[in-house]
């Protein structure tokens, strides 16, 4: 029951693996996070501190809550999930006191993970926000990060579709300082991401996915859309090989023979 708290969810599960493309990107998460969690005596000895925030910003359905996860997983730290809309709306203080809360949560589970999606709704421009309650839960959001620091083991992945709407102070050297794109993948990258997402799936012998990757129809096709369709597939495959016959017939040597066929025909776009 305790993981179900608000901000709490269960360890992540997702490794490197299972993510496609965004090999820059996964880079610098190792660099920044990863490896500091891991061997921080390292970075101690050479006098580097790395960066106690982190912004992935990019498109939605492109990877940054998958990465968020995988960093968490590969690093074995503990994982926050909050969205900056949860901080809303709430009365008079509320706000700022529950922010507290996931930090002090976070540097008592140290090392651990802070994923703040949308964050732009926690910290937006003070300039046009003027409003005096969201100003101060800016504040509130900026002094917690000052008070974390690599080295208590506690790291902040945001996310965020709207970097321009960010409050400027946040993204100050010592906060937030690494800027990450997480985009829509190129025709060359959706072979890799169809690849992570097909690789515990029997596929047909004459799938081929740098093919598929080329059909025109998956132009602009975000992560999430990939994904959407290898399950369609997956799904369509089951319904015409193994519960297209009767009941009685369903057996499991049926189910071992069954290959999904990758096709964007099939895919209702
Ligand atoms: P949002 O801004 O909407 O929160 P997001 O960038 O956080 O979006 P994710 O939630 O990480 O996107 O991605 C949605 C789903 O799309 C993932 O659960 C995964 O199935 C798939 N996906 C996205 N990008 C990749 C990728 N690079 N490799 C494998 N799967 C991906």
């Amino acid at each position: 029951a305790s993981c179900k708290r608000e901000g709490f969810t269960a360890a992540p599960k997702v490794k490197w693996g299972d993510i496609g493309a965004l090999k820059g990107v996964r880079d610098q998460l190792q660099m920044s996070v990863i490896a500091p969690i891991k061997h921080p005596e390292v970075y101690e000895s050479v006098g580097v501190r790395s960066p106690s925030g982190i912004l992935l910003w990019g498109p939605p359905g492109c990877g940054k809550t998958l990465l968020a996860k995988a960093v968490a997983c590969e690093s074995s730290a503990s994982f926050i999930s909050v969205k900056g809309p949860e901080f809303l709306n709430k009365f008079l203080g509320e706000s700022e006191r529950s922010l507290r809360q996931v930090f002090q949560r976070a540097r008592a589970s140290a090392p651990c993970v802070i994923f703040f999606d949308e964050i732009d709704a926690v910290v937006p421009r003070r300039d046009t926000a003027a409003n005096e309650n969201s100003s101060r839960v800016v504040n509130t959001f900026l002094s917690e990060l000052d008070g974390i620091d690599s080295r208590g083991g506690v790291f902040l992945i945001a996310a965020s579709n709207r970097p321009d709407v960010i409050d400027p102070a946040l993204l100050r050297p010592g906060r937030i300082d690494k800027l990450l794109l997480v985009d829509v993948p190129t025709s060359a990258e959706r072979p890799e991401i169809l690849r992570a997402l097909s690789k515990s799936m029997p596929l047909e012998e004459s799938v081929d996915l740098n093919q598929v990757a080329l059909d025109p129809r998956l132009e602009g096709f975000t992560g999430a859309d990939i994904a959407a369709l290898v399950k369609d597939a997956a799904t369509l495959c089951l319904k015409r090989t193994v519960f297209n016959t009767s009941f009685e017939e369903f057996s499991l040597t049926r189910t071992d023979q069954t290959r999904v066929k990758i096709n964007a025909d099939d895919f209702e776009m």
